[in-house]
């Protein structure tokens, strides 16, 4: 439950404090308050993508079948969903990115402490 908060206000998934992001789209690279890196290794946030594209098929399809029922043109219903999508994008990049971060982090946890620590032989 405290996850899913931290989650909904876009908090760090290990701390459950730090804000993820910066900008519209920008991210931390590390969180603020625990400092643990959030892109754990090179392309960690590809499997997000493939969050973002379901959940906007899901978004976007039910809106495309009501303006199809409704009959509009092709002009309006282009329009509508192109609007849709410029509107929902940046909600989905940061929501996706977070559930990925979230889910990863309660499959295989980690600690603010264990992070960037060399490899020592
Ligand atoms: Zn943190």
């Amino acid at each position: 439950m405290k996850r899913l908060f931290a989650l909904l206000r876009q908090r760090c998934p290990v701390c459950l404090q730090g804000p993820v992001f910066r900008g519209i789209f920008a991210m931390h690279s590390h969180c603020p308050v625990c400092g643990v890196k959030y892109e754990r290794e090179t392309g960690y946030f590809l499997n997000s993508m493939f969050i973002a594209y379901t959940a906007g098929f899901f978004i976007l399809v039910p809106t495309a079948v009501l303006l199809y029922f409704l009959n509009v043109s092709l002009l309006v219903f282009s329009t509508a969903i192109i609007l849709e999508t410029v509107i929902i994008y940046p909600l989905l990049f940061r929501y996706a990115r977070l559930v990925w971060m979230h889910g990863d982090q309660v499959l295989d946890p980690r600690t603010a402490e264990e992070q960037d620590q060399p490899t020592r032989m």
